[in-house]
């Protein structure tokens, strides 16, 4: 292979890592991803706590995190010969409140706009085939969410921000945590460089952001944080995204107006806040709200048809009808509880909850979310 100009898209530098991480960092900005970074291809360093977390059942529905654990513990496991783990992110919010209106409850930021898996997926593969055109026979592994892999820890690693308590990413230059990531775990030698500018063991982000504070656990409805570790099977996020089932009763009156998602430890975060220097870091385009939110009494009354006609995008498509109606239960039972709702809200909801309640045929997961609610008043 002759020696690629590093001025072009489909050829990368020969026989230099720096040079080519470089030039593969180079490629990630004009991709248009606000972070990027390089980690190698080692194995987890919290493998021990991993497996505590997954023994000790936090993981709640999210079955499929039990699974593979040697090839999510290490990328090298996942693909053989890997050498170097490309970690990207786009920001998707800039912290900004929502209005919030009784009765309407919300989605999660991340799911507003496009599917982000689809709009980091579609530029990650292009960025593979460059590589692949750049090194011939070398493998490459997109990753966005659905593959094994602790991408989160990599990004961490790729100097992409550091994790706070609420487990989640926080970026630098006041980005917060509202980052969507991916990766692509590769064969090809690239030396680590951090996203911060500096190499490995020269790091520029603080090394705890957190300190003494404890807002995200403070602000957790459900109580599902302890500092650094969420138990999913009592975070409402995991439940209103991944639990197909039954809601446990005491999560009634406990989601707040959160049907799809839930950002309140992030909106409690001082680092993820909108701050005039916040203000200055892009959020990437594709994920501008289409809408934030539903009308609960709207989501109680769909039908599958109904369901359809939302035009929902993947993300929110990853909960079902039933699972869109359950939650919708459990987030009415917030507003009957909350006394500063206006009355009509609360009476019309309660109305709505006692005939899904009483219907016999009524799908069981949405009706046991319903008498959970009215039971709170
Ligand atoms: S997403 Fe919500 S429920 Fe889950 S840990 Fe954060 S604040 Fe708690
Ligand atoms: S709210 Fe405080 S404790 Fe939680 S992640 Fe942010 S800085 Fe850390």
């Amino acid at each position: 292979m002759a020696t690629p100009d590093a001025g072009t898209a489909a050829a990368g530098p020969g026989s230099d890592p720096v040079a080519r991480s470089r030039w593969v960092l180079a490629r990630c900005a004009q991709h248009g991803f606000a972070l990027a970074g390089i980690a190698d291809a080692g194995p987890s360093s919290r493998a021990e706590e991993y497996r505590a977390w997954i023994d000790a059942g936090r993981h709640g529905a999210m079955a499929y995190l039990a699974e593979q654990v040697d090839r999510r513990l290490d990328p090298r496991v996942l693909v053989p010969g890997a050498r170097s783990v490309l970690c990207v992110a786009d920001r998707y919010a800039d912290g900004r409140p929502d209005r919030r209106v009784p009765g309407v409850g919300r989605i999660g930021r991340y799911a507003r706009g496009e599917d982000y898996h689809v709009v980091i997926r579609a530029r990650l593969e292009a960025l593979a085939e460059e590589l692949l055109e750049a090194y011939p026979g070398e493998r490459f592994r997109v990753c966005v969410d659905t593959a094994p892999l602790l991408e989160r820890e990599h990004a961490e690693r790729a100097g992409l921000g550091r994790i706070g308590k609420h487990s989640l990413l926080i970026g630098p230059r006041g980005m917060g945590s509202w980052l969507v990531l991916g990766a692509l775990v590769s064969t090809v030698e690239l030396a680590p460089v951090r996203a911060d500018g500096g190499m490995p063991g020269g790091a520029t982000v603080d090394a705890d952001p957190c300190g003494a504070c404890t807002r995200c656990i403070d602000a957790c409805p459900t109580d599902a944080i302890v500092p650094w570790s969420v138990d999913a099977s009592r975070c409402v996020s995991a439940l209103t995204i991944e639990d197909r089932g039954t809601a446990a009763e005491w999560f009634a009156g406990r989601t707040e107006d959160w049907l799809f998602g839930c950002d309140a430890c992030q909106e409690a975060c001082p680092h993820s806040q909108p701050t005039v220097r916040s203000r200055r870091v892009a959020t990437h385009e594709a994920y501008r709200a289409h809408r934030t939110g539903f009308p609960l009494l709207e989501v109680l009354g769909w039908t599958e048809d109904d369901w359809e006609a939302a035009q929902l995008n993947g993300v929110l498509r990853r909960a079902g009808h039933a699972m869109w109606r359950r939650n919708a239960a459990l987030a009415a039972g917030s507003v009957l509880v909350d006394r500063a709702s206006p009355a009509e809200v609360r009476d019309a909801l309660g109305a709505q909850l006692s005939v899904v309640a009483l219907n016999p045929s009524e799908t069981p997961e949405v009706r046991a979310a319903a008498r959970a609610s009215l039971r709170l008043v």
